[in-house]
């Protein structure tokens, strides 16, 4: 499944790991993030978080040290002129109440990239393929990197009683990762974020993460050059963006826990895929 050096792209923003009861039944989008939003503010924000690790594609590990070359350009999607916009998608297991919620969530992106998920039963050819087995962990490939792998996404703590703004983070987390969006925090043009480094290591190697060297430099500080990616402007705001306790930084800058996706995001992806 995954190589190790091929990290788990785990998620967002970050991950509780107290399973709060709330269930998640609403089918707009807009109100669902507005309501999330307001279910975050209320909630207290957990010492401990899990995080996303991007499912870095296999050629640009072996390619350079550390990060290269246009990882969302290169694995934009793209689809032949008068072909039907969509990525297939299909869930290799997991319960269908579950996978339900993913697709309503998920389906934020699609007016975003022009194109529709199509969710195909369990196909070896579909584009994207989710699995819950890999308990624990959530990640997802980068953009068409997604169709060499099998499961190309994991979802490894959606559970039922999942707290609504919690599962829609890592949903569209996940999803962005698949669509080619790369963590926020490694993007080179204005980003503020002066690492803590041995608070960093502290952090990650400890848990709920348990990363080990290689991941958090390759996780945390490598950076993208700007012609490496499209777009590229630095948004704390974004989906794509951890979140960043005042503690790992030097200067004591933090982010907050983001749950929909954010304007610069909707700019960065329409940019990319709509003009
Ligand atoms: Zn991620």
């Amino acid at each position: 499944m995954l190589k190790l050096q091929a990290f788990w792209c785990s998620f967002v923003v970050c991950l509780v790991l107290v399973l709060l009861t709330v269930s998640c039944t609403s089918k707009n989008n807009s109100d669902s993030q507005e309501k999330t939003s307001e279910i975050v503010a209320k909630d207290s924000i957990p010492p401990h978080v899990r995080l996303c690790t991007e499912l870095i594609p296999d050629s640009y590990i072996d390619k350079v040290e550390g990060l290269s070359a246009g990882v969302l350009s290169a694995t934009r999607w793209r689809w032949a002129p008068g072909k039907s916009k969509v990525i297939t998608v299909t869930f290799i297991d997991g319960v269908q109440s579950i996978q339900k919620r993913v697709q309503n969530i998920a389906s934020a992106w699609e007016p975003l990239i022009g194109a529709k998920f199509m969710y195909v039963p369990n196909s070896q050819n579909a584009d994207i393929k989710i699995s819950f087995a890999q308990k624990g962990v959530s990640w997802s490939s980068i953009g068409t990197d997604s169709k060499n792998r099998r499961p190309s996404m994991n979802f490894g703590w959606l559970e039922e009683e999942e707290i609504d703004s919690l599962f829609q983070s890592v949903v569209l987390h996940e999803f962005g990762h698949a669509i080619g969006l790369v963590h926020e925090h490694q993007l080179p043009n204005g980003n503020k974020i002066k690492w803590n480094v041995d608070s960093v290591y502290a952090y990650y190697m400890g848990y709920p993460n348990f990363w080990k060297i290689k991941d958090i430099k390759l996780n945390i500080f490598d950076r993208y050059s700007q012609n490496q990616i499209i777009g590229g402007k630095y948004d704390p705001l974004s989906i794509m963006m951890y979140h960043i306790p005042a503690s790992l930084t030097e200067d004591g800058y933090t982010t907050p826990i983001n749950v929909r996706i954010s304007k610069e995001d909707k700019r960065t992806i329409t940019d990319v895929y709509l003009r």
